[in-house]
């Protein structure tokens, strides 16, 4: 069960983020919207503004549990799209998705 964030960070990252999901994109309402870690907490990932985003329901539904960089290394289309959205993620989160696509690319799994 994830700890919920307090409204003020939460509406702090929506505002950061223009209430759009930085997977898909889309603008959303706030009601809509959840806060989704980057590097999962149980991964060992805090709650630092770097490793937060907003993401759509659906999205954070889709992403589950998964790292970003995992989920996001099997769609090369959309990570192209997060990486240009989740402009404030820390550098070595941004790090490790290119460098988790670039693997992908050549692996056969
Ligand atoms: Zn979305």
């Amino acid at each position: 069960m994830k700890r919920p964030l307090p409204d003020a960070r939460r509406d702090r990252i929506f505002h950061r983020d223009a209430h759009r999901c930085v997977y898909c994109g889309v603008s959303f309402p706030a009601l809509e919207l959840t806060v989704d870690h980057v590097e999962p907490r149980v991964k060992g990932g805090d709650a630092s503004d770097g490793n937060l985003v907003t993401a759509c329901r659906q999205c954070n539904t889709a992403k589950g549990g998964e790292a970003a960089w995992s989920y996001l290394a099997r769609d090369p289309a959309l990570r192209a799209g997060f990486l240009e959205r989740a402009a404030h993620i820390w550098p070595r989160l941004r790090r490790a998705i290119i460098e988790a696509g670039t693997k992908a690319g050549s692996a056969s799994r």
